[in-house]
């Protein structure tokens, strides 16, 4: 976005306010400032020269959990997320980030990751076989959430993988961060970096299609990099493997919500596949939150790094609702999710099962034809 749309943006504002209504962050600290309005507002008056750019209102930029549920609510159209991204950028530039986004920014550009471990142990978790990255068209790009915190959910895909002996490679120590992390702080230069030398390595191996379960991946591989290769959501992958009968699954008779997170969800529209491949597992019963898909609120994961007893907070109000709704289980396609979930559990008297989708089913795989 040019420094003339931003502008244009910010005189668009029409001061409804219809953005507050599911912003989540609006919604537990009740700052106007917090809301997309407060924050034209506040840009207004800096354009005009009445305020500086001061750290209140860089920190209310900041405040901000990209989830885009703003946007579907405004009527004249103001997409805060790339507002946001290119004020980062702008701000990134002027040195005027908040420390605790420099310190995220300092460990991406330090470790090639967002949780502080060696790059080279990024494939610490994988069996031997793996050790070296194979040539073949198909990659299992795993993420940083899923070669660290949450392996268990990478050690699910290869499970499944190799139950239907499915031909793929994966990375391992030569996988970099996909670049998203920083894209989100304004640190395009260091990202495109980190692009390049995956793709060089994808080219080397002659992959063709590339398959993650990080969201965050997801939209980065479909937006930053080359069209040469396909790019799936592992939900979307699966249940390509479903429809051509690769892929056959044993009963589940639980009753299951599925969460819809907002990177794959409002940021790359992708609402009916998981619930696809969820209903292609018999006796699973299908429900829904009051408000899914387009509508549903943000987990608040995004704010675990800057303001994590926010996030928690944000998370425990699904953790309710999904409580309330009489589940077996709560099931979303997302790490951060997962994670910003299992965080409010840790704090949270209400009890939920929560898995990340692709951890239910290896006991439930069986190779179809
Ligand atoms: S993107 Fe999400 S968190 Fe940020 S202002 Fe919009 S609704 Fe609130
Ligand atoms: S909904 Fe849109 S037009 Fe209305 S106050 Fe929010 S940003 Fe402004």
């Amino acid at each position: 976005m040019t420094r003339e749309e931003l502008i244009h943006q910010v005189y668009t504002c029409a001061t409804c306010g219809y953005c507050r209504f599911g912003c989540v962050v609006y919604n537990e600290t009740g700052l106007e400032r917090h809301t997309v309005r407060g924050r034209m507002l506040l840009l207004k008056k800096v354009l005009e020269g009445e305020l500086p750019l001061d750290d209140r209102i860089v920190d209310s930029i900041y405040m901000c959990a990209q989830c885009q549920n703003c946007t579907i609510n405004c009527p004249t159209g103001i997409d805060f997320v790339e507002m946001s991204e290119a004020l980062r950028d702008e701000l990134f530039r002027q040195g005027k980030i908040p420390d605790s986004a420099r310190m995220v920014a300092d460990v991406l550009t330090n470790y090639g990751n967002p949780y502080a471990q060696a790059a080279d142990e990024k494939g610490a978790w994988l069996p031997s076989k793996y050790a070296e990255p194979k040539k073949s068209p198909n990659l299992f790009f795993v993420s940083c959430t899923s070669a660290y915190p949450l392996n268990r959910v990478a050690k699910s895909i290869l499970r499944v993988l190799e139950k239907i002996e499915y031909d793929f490679t994966v990375l391992g120590g030569e996988e970099y961060c996909c670049g998203n992390p920083l894209i989100r702080l304004g640190e395009h230069e260091k990202s495109q970096e980190m692009i390049n030398k995956n793709t060089e390595n994808f080219r080397k191996l002659g992959v063709k299609r590339i398959f993650t379960a990080c969201p965050g991946c997801y939209r980065t591989l479909l937006n930053h990099y080359s069209s040469e290769f396909k790019i799936q959501h592992i939900t979307q992958f699966l249940l390509d493997l479903v429809e051509e009968g690769k892929i056959k699954f044993k009963e589940f008779p639980k009753k299951i919500v599925y969460f819809d997170g907002c990177d794959l969800g409002r940021h790359c529209g992708v609402y009916e596949e998981p619930r696809e491949l969820l209903k292609a597992i018999p006796k699973v019963e299908l429900v829904e939150f009051e408000y899914n898909r387009e509508n549903a609120p943000c987990c608040g994961g995004p704010l675990l790094g800057g303001a994590p007893d926010l996030a928690k907070k944000i998370a425990e109000k699904t953790l309710r609702e999904a409580h309330d709704l009489g589940v077996d289980m709560m099931v979303t396609s997302c790490g951060t999710c997962f994670l910003a979930f299992m965080e409010a559990a840790k704090v949270s008297s209400i009890q939920v099962q929560i898995r990340d989708l692709p951890m239910l089913l290896p006991p439930l795989v069986e190779k179809g034809e």
